[in-house]
């Protein structure tokens, strides 16, 4: 007890934390707004766009966030309610209404129409990055199926199709929006689709339609009102050859159509505010989009690629908001007299974070204007199918790494506060992440792809020569000693993987995976070095110890992966 009879209590009420959180993510956020105004191709489209761009910053600052961390409580978890309506079995999801609202901000900005023309990619995907910033929030997989969905409408849909689903799709109210979503997995395989099951038969009463049945082991946001999904037709080769595109309108104001059932909701680990269900069809009503025998490759192309490069700014989003939130924590938390941020421990790990999160943005950005250029077929450009395919495989498998790095960073930076999950948003950011790890291709599944890919076609000699330019092009004086260090890490890294090819593997090597990872980091440093360069070129260096502090990373990380004898 001290003099005045008190008990010495002292207890922060922590109330600078609630005081301190920003009331906007896209003011004052330079990562996005620099990079915006470097890859957007047409910058009056982007100045048309700015208010958008304002006003959905400060709703996922403040309302999104509010109403992310109120629709991931536990009580407020998407479930599944079934019920007989005289000689119908109907089954509905049950959301939150904090969920709804994240759909009427988000839908509102009009952004799924940036999905519709071509070449708008780099927009769209800054109002995901925001988005982002609250986790997956249960939209954010939506918003890619959706996005995925439109782009493979335009490209494949009958005149018919685009006329009954595109004004759906692209609603900006979002009571009468329709979803999408994208099942592949069955329990037999996520990453294997080519060994699934579920088939396809012509419809006996409707000329040109089909039947499905099977089973689809992850369906995620299985609300949506349309669903396309893989499924072979009767008679059709094996493997992914043989698999067909079906879409597939599965719920309408009643509940799910006839032969559709939710066996189950799935008790994951992140993304928990996002409906995923098992779900089995049996011989439910479905149309083919584009040519059947095509599916597969349609699938990847269209709604694969998409939901990876989508799930680049998931990453991009939730390593900002994680480097923010610690930032905030160190700058006002004190310890031993001193401001946490004071501590060049702590400074170092907050470099590494922001410089790990402005790599993934970057890259993020970039890959988004590399499609830009793709879809308007741009003659000035580098860019072909292959290196875009190479770069987006490469991204998802290191963003998702990286993102995942700097959330357990933010966690160990708050200290115990870190780990509560009512303290701060990171706990659910690292529960998302780890899905972001898997979802839309593991790791080991993009790596095969990348080497598959550099065996044929010299696209290994592609991708190494696009990131030799970009670091050549990079000429600001204070970037010389990393870009000339890169390039020699380029070049040890090409002799590297011309070994590991030559070796005439089926299947790579660990060696193989960790060359690969740093090949990633090296995109992303050429990304954040041309930013850097032509920033310079307006007198702005402030992001330069960003590029050295990536540069610091890389080279620690292609140290540690130097080959290994084989374990086995
Ligand atoms: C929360 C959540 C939501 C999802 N939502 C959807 C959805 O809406 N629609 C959908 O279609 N899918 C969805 N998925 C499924 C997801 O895409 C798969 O989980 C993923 O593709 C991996 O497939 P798998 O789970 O069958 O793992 P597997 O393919 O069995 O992989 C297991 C392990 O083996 C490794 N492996 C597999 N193949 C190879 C190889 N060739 N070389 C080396 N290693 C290999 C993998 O890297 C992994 O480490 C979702 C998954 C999650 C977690």
């Amino acid at each position: 007890m001290n003099t005045n009879g008190n008990w010495p209590i002292s207890r922060e009420d922590f109330s600078w934390w609630r005081e301190c959180q920003p009331a906007s993510f896209y003011n004052r956020n330079d990562d996005l707004v620099r990079g915006l105004a470097f890859y957007c191709r047409d910058k009056g489209r982007l100045a048309a766009y700015q208010d958008r761009l304002v006003r959905f910053g400060a709703s996922a600052g403040t309302d999104i966030n509010e109403a992310a961390e109120t629709s991931n409580r536990p009580n407020n978890l998407p479930s599944v309610q079934s019920f007989s309506r005289g000689r119908d079995y109907i089954q509905q999801v049950r959301y939150d209404s904090s969920y709804h609202a994240i759909g009427s901000m988000l839908y509102g900005t009009g952004v799924m129409s940036l999905f519709s023309t071509p070449a708008d990619n780099v927009i769209a995907m800054a109002f995901l990055h925001l988005l982002s910033l609250n986790g997956e929030a249960g939209h954010a997989c939506p918003f890619a199926c959706t996005a995925g969905l439109i782009k493979a409408m335009n490209a494949l849909g009958t005149a018919e199709q685009k006329q009954r689903h595109l004004p759906n799709l692209l609603q900006t109210d979002y009571d009468k929006l329709y979803h999408a979503a994208q099942y592949l997995a069955e329990s037999r395989g996520g990453s294997d689709v080519g060994a699934n099951v579920t088939i396809a038969e012509q419809d006996p009463d409707r000329e040109g339609k089909w039947l499905i049945t099977g089973e689809k082991w992850f369906c995620s946001n299985v609300t949506a009102q349309v669903a396309v999904l893989t499924a072979r037709p009767v008679g059709a080769i094996e493997g992914t050859r043989g698999l067909g595109l079906f879409l597939l309108p599965q719920r309408g104001p009643e509940g799910f159509a006839n032969g559709i059932e939710i066996v189950r909701l799935k008790d994951k680990l992140g993304t928990r505010s996002l409906a995923t269900a098992e779900i089995l069809l049996k011989r439910v009503k479905a149309e083919a989009l584009g040519p059947v025998d095509r599916g597969f490759k349609n699938m990847m192309k269209y709604l694969v690629n998409t939901s990876r490069l989508c799930n680049c700014l998931f990453a991009s989003g939730a390593a900002q908001r994680a480097c923010l939130t610690a930032e905030l924590y160190a700058d006002h938390r004190t310890a031993f007299g001193k401001r946490l941020s004071k501590f060049p421990l702590v400074r170092y790990m907050l470099g590494l974070m922001k410089a790990k999160s402005m790599a993934i943005l970057s890259a993020s950005l970039c890959l988004a204007r590399m499609l830009d250029d793709l879809e308007s077929a741009s003659s000035d450009s580098t860019v072909t199918d292959r290196l875009y395919r190479v770069l987006l495989n490469l991204s998802k498998y290191r963003a998702s790494v990286l993102a995942r790095e700097t959330v357990l960073a933010g966690i160990e930076c708050l200290g115990g506060n870190g780990t509560i999950d009512n303290f701060s948003i990171l706990p659910r950011l690292l529960r998302d992440c780890i899905v972001y790890e898997t979802w839309e291709g593991a790791h080991n599944v993009l790596i095969a792809q990348t080497y598959r890919d550099f065996r044929k076609e010299s696209t290994i000699g592609l991708t190494f020569d696009y990131l030799e330019s970009a670091f050549r092009a990079a000429t600001a004086p204070e970037l010389d000693g990393v870009t000339f260090r890169a390039l020699r890490l380029l070049e040890s890294l090409r002799r590297r993987l011309m070994i590991e090819l030559e070796a005439d593997e089926p299947e790579p090597s660990w060696g193989f995976r960790t060359a690969a990872g740093v090949l990633a980091d090296l995109f992303f440093l050429s990304r954040m070095c041309a930013e850097a360069d032509w920033e310079a070129q307006a007198g702005l260096t402030d992001r330069q110890d960003s590029v050295k502090t990536f540069w610091d990373h890389i080279r620690s990380s292609a140290r540690a992966s130097r080959p290994l004898p084989n374990p086995i």
